[in-house]
């Protein structure tokens, strides 16, 4: 484990870094506050830091100051160190926000039993992230494929619809859905079925590019999000998902299924809200299915088209 010492008096820095290093530490030092705050802004940078009161430049107090109010993550673990002894220096830097604090002329086994406490809460804090991020993932994410959820999908679309009318973006969408899903079921059994849309989504996630949302709208039917994406180029990605879905059979085991997608797509014309947008496509999508399937269909813009959205979409329902 990496830990800073932040101290302006070689001789101080060189005992501490030679038990340090003694009991198994990698040790990083800087000669005052400044530095050492530049090397905590870098990433990958100490998790424990030994910091000394009076130093030139930034102090100890103002660098752990710095460090809480910028909220950092992974957290800091503190250990002032410093030659005052007063109650209220004690206080004031377990105020500026130090976990602990240590007086010169250190006891070496003192130090070294705070620092394996710095540790163990730096570990737990890491537990802590890690079980509140698999948490975030579990709760925005579908099981079976990894696409982002209804919920999580619809929160991107408004999010990326907000920025759209800020930047004065294009922004497309697309309703994509597996063709005659219920007979791959049917024939090869709901597992196999579960095996082709997880294969299917990775391959449409693969044809879009990086900045462009999968999520899964209902059970065979995922909603594309492309931001800055225009009408045209809209259409030539979800060509690019259609083929990538259609081309080459996906394999099972021995098995070797068939598979194609549908798509429906909607540029935002700025106007409509995110539902409106969503309706386009699911009507285009109509349109897919009903000129033969393993198409693409992009809803024009016009006035009669979004009176024929109304009824298509009631007319589904
Ligand atoms: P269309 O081309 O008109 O979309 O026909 P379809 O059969 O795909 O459409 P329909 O909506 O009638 O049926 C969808 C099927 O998708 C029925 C449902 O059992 C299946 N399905 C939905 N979610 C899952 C899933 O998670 N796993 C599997 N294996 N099947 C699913
Ligand atoms: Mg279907
Ligand atoms: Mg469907």
């Amino acid at each position: 484990m990496k830990v800073l010492i932040a101290d302006d008096n070689a001789m101080s820095r060189l005992t501490l870094r030679s038990q340090l290093r003694k009991w198994g530490y990698e040790v990083v030092e800087s000669v005052d506050g400044d530095a050492a705050w530049a090397i905590l802004s870098m990433p990958d940078s100490p998790r424990l830091a030994i910091l000394d009161w009076m130093m030139p430049g930034l102090d100890g107090i103002e660098l752990c100051r710095r460090v809480r109010a910028q909220g950092q993550e992974p957290y800091l673990y503190v250990i002032l160190l410093t030659g005052r002894e007063g109650r209220d220096d004690v206080v004031a830097g377990l105020d500026a926000g130090a976990d602990d604090y240590v007086t010169k002329p250190f006891d070496a086994q003192e130090l070294r039993v705070r620092l394996r406490a710095g540790e163990r809460i730096c570990a737990l804090q890491e537990e802590l992230v890690s079980a509140r991020e698999s948490l975030r993932y579990e709760a925005t994410h579908d099981h079976l494929t990894g696409a982002w959820n209804r919920a999580a999908i619809l929160d991107v679309l408004e999010r990326e619809r907000t920025r759209a009318a800020r930047a004065n973006t294009p922004l497309c969408v697309a309703m994509v859905d597996f063709d005659h899903f219920k007979r791959v079921n049917d024939v090869y059994g709901h597992l196999a079925g579960d095996a082709v849309l997880r294969d299917g989504v990775a391959r449409i996630s693969a044809s879009l590019r990086t900045r462009d949302f999968v999520g899964r709208y209902g059970g065979e039917e995922f909603l594309v999000v492309m931001p800055g994406c225009d009408g045209e180029s809209a259409m030539n990605a979800c060509e690019r998902v259609r083929a990538a879905v259609a081309n080459e059979p996906i394999s099972l085991g021995e098995l070797r299924i068939r598979a194609t997608v549908s798509i429906g797509a909607a540029a935002w014309a700025g106007t409509h809200d995110s539902s409106e947008l969503v309706d386009r496509a699911d009507a285009a999508l109509y349109r897919a299915k009903h000129a033969g399937r393993d198409r693409v269909e992009v809803a024009p813009d016009t006035a009669a088209d979004r009176a024929s959205v109304v009824e298509l979409v009631a007319a589904n329902r």
